[in-house]
Order: structure tokens, then C-alpha cells, then sequence
């Protein structure tokens, strides 16, 4: 078995007198590549990718994108040819001292690095389709993998034994994941999402997939920007892995427990809730992380 799906189990993080339960439910133990959340999004796609008789897959992502670790492992897994169109035209050159993109070209992915500007031209018609002329045939991945087949993976993360727990929490990057577990909740439990980048538009975002409304943004803990970071989340996220022996990713889980973690010290928990924090994965970010803390001379994630 390729994917451990019994290896995401709730497991309980012991908080002393704080008067809340906490646990954390392990989808970043399903595989070490295609992780947590990216493996939920990436499950029907596939399969109406191999339906629809497409051999290529492409998609778009940034250099350090846990998305573009995931399609490049989950293509060379199941017998797809995979594309990546990377943002930032320079990091050709830089393609074996970053670990997301030398993992993602040892697994067949082959890249196109495009400027900025480009870039944000990914969910264009005309875009889209100029890239099918140059590349050929492909199904495409939208960025960060959220769409309406990624959300319904997303709705197989919570399970029926789950329905005793008042507050999920998840990271939030494009919406996809949360869009799942709001659909897939009851209505006695409410939704936390903790975005891990800036901006307005995610409520939107999320209202197009959501089908119910027990669900908030809870935007304090963004550290500045998609993939900022400080010397206080790296300590937190430290302290967190020594603690209870379970590693945090700094882009999107790390933030999120801490922004729990706060909000438990704040009393925003009622006394006696039951609290679920999904570990969406993204470990494999933590090396190329490493080197960008080590360049600013702080100190890195153990
Ligand atoms: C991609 C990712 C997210 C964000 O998921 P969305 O569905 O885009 O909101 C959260 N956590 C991790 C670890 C991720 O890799």
C-alpha cells in the first residue's frame, strides 16, 4: 500500500490545566511526499485525469510549493507525465540546490519557469491554451490543486468518529481543504480556518465550494505573508516537535498551532471544548526553509 490512510489518527497533545482538549490528526503520516491535504486533492483528479485518457498532468506552483512535491510523486507513482510551471524565470539555474524542485525533477517532473507577470496569468483561457499548443495535450492542475473534485477528496478527511469534537481548525492556502471539512462537518461544530497568506479574497473563495456557513477565518497568525516567518514561530514550532513529538511545517500547520495555541491562552475556547487541528503535512518544506533561515542567520527547524 503506497498511501497509509490508518496513519492519520487523532492523536492527543496533553495540555496541562488549560481546560480544553487538543488533538491533531496525523494526514501528514499518509505519505512523505504527497502529504495531508495534497493527497485528498490530488485523489479525484487523478482518477478523472485516467478516465479521460490524459497521460500529462500539468500544473503551477511556486519553488518551494508542497503542491508541486505532491503532483511531481503522485505522476511518477501512477504513470503520469508531469509539468510544472514555476514561478520566478530565474530559478532554472537553481533547480538542484532547492530541494522541492530537484525532489520534483528526480520524480520526471520537467518545468517552466515563467517571470512573475506571467505567471499570474494561470487561470487564463488564452494562457491555458497557448500552453496546450506548445506542450500538448495535459489535465490541468489548478495551482494549489482547489477545485470542486479537490474539495470532495478534501470531504473524506473528517470521519464519523470526528463528530464529537465542537472546533476543526485547518490551514488555508487557496480554500480547497477547509471548503471539505466545512462540507463534511456537522452542524454543531464549528470550522476554524487560519490563512496562511494575506488577502480578502479567501472568504469568496471558500463560498464557492462551502454548502455550509459554520465556518471562520481567523487571520491573526499569518506571520506577515505566505511563507514569512520569524524567529518566534521557529521556536514555537521547535518547542512543539519536543514537546509532543510531532513536526509542524512553517508555511501552514506551524502558524496554525500557534494561532491555537494563543488562542487557547486567550480563552477564545470555551472551557471543556474539544478541539481538532488538522496536520495538512507539507513537511517536505522544512529543508528548503532551512536554507532560506540560514541565509538570514536565524536559527532553523530541528
Ligand atoms: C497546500 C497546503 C495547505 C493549504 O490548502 P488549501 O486547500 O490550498 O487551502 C495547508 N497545509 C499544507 C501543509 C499544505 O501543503
Amino acid at each position: 500500500m503506497i498511501f497509509k490512510l490508518e496513519n492519520s489518527i487523532n492523536q492527543q497533545v496533553n495540555l496541562q490545566n488549560k481546560g480544553v482538549e487538543l488533538y491533531i490528526k496525523r494526514e501528514d503520516a499518509i505519505h512523505p511526499f504527497v502529504s495531508g491535504n495534497k493527497y485528498r486533492k490530488l485523489k479525484y483528479n487523478l482518477l478523472e485525469a485516467e478516465k479521460q485518457g490524459f497521460k500529462t498532468l500539468l500544473t503551477f506552483g511556486g519553488a518551494y510549493s508542497n503542491h508541486i512535491a505532491a503532483v511531481a510523486s503522485a505522476g511518477h507513482l501512477f504513470g503520469f507525465k508531469t509539468i510544472g510551471i514555476i514561478r520566478g524565470e530565474e530559478l532554472w539555474t537553481k533547480i538542484d540546490d532547492n530541494p522541492t524542485l530537484s525532489f520534483a525533477k528526480n520524480h520526471g517532473m520537467e518545468f517552466k519557469f515563467v517571470s512573475r507577470e506571467v505567471y499570474r496569468n494561470k487561470s487564463s483561457k488564452a494562457f491555458i491554451e497557448a500552453l496546450k499548443n506548445e506542450l500538448g495535450a495535459f489535465y490541468l492542475v489548478p495551482e494549489g490543486g482547489t477545485n470542486s473534485l479537490a474539495v470532495m477528496g478534501c470531504e473524506e478527511i473528517l470521519t464519523e468518529s470526528d463528530k464529537d469534537f465542537n472546533f476543526v481548525c485547518s490551514a488555508v492556502g487557496t480554500g480547497g481543504t477547509i471548503s471539505g471539512l466545512i462540507n463534511a462537518s456537522k452542524p454543531h461544530q464549528k470550522v476554524l480556518g487560519f490563512p496562511a497568506l494575506k488577502g480578502d479574497f479567501l472568504k469568496l473563495d471558500i463560498s464557492k465550494f462551502a454548502t455550509q456557513s459554520n465556518w471562520e477565518l481567523i487571520s491573526d497568525y499569518h506571520f506577515g505573508g505566505y511563507a514569512k516567518i520569524n524567529e518566534e514561530l521557529v521556536t514555537f514550532i521547535n518547542q512543539f516537535k519536543s514537546d509532543f513529538n510531532i513536526p509542524l511545517d512553517p508555511v501552514y500547520t506551524g502558524k496554525m498551532l500557534f494561532g491555537i495555541f494563543d488562542l487557547i491562552e486567550k480563552g477564545y475556547f470555551p472551557k471543556g471544548s474539544k478541539i481538532l487541528a488538522i496536520h495538512t503535512g507539507g513537511l517536505q518544506g522544512i529543508e528548503g526553509m532551512n536554507a532560506i533561515l540560514k541565509k538570514k542567520n536565524l536559527p532553523k527547524i530541528t
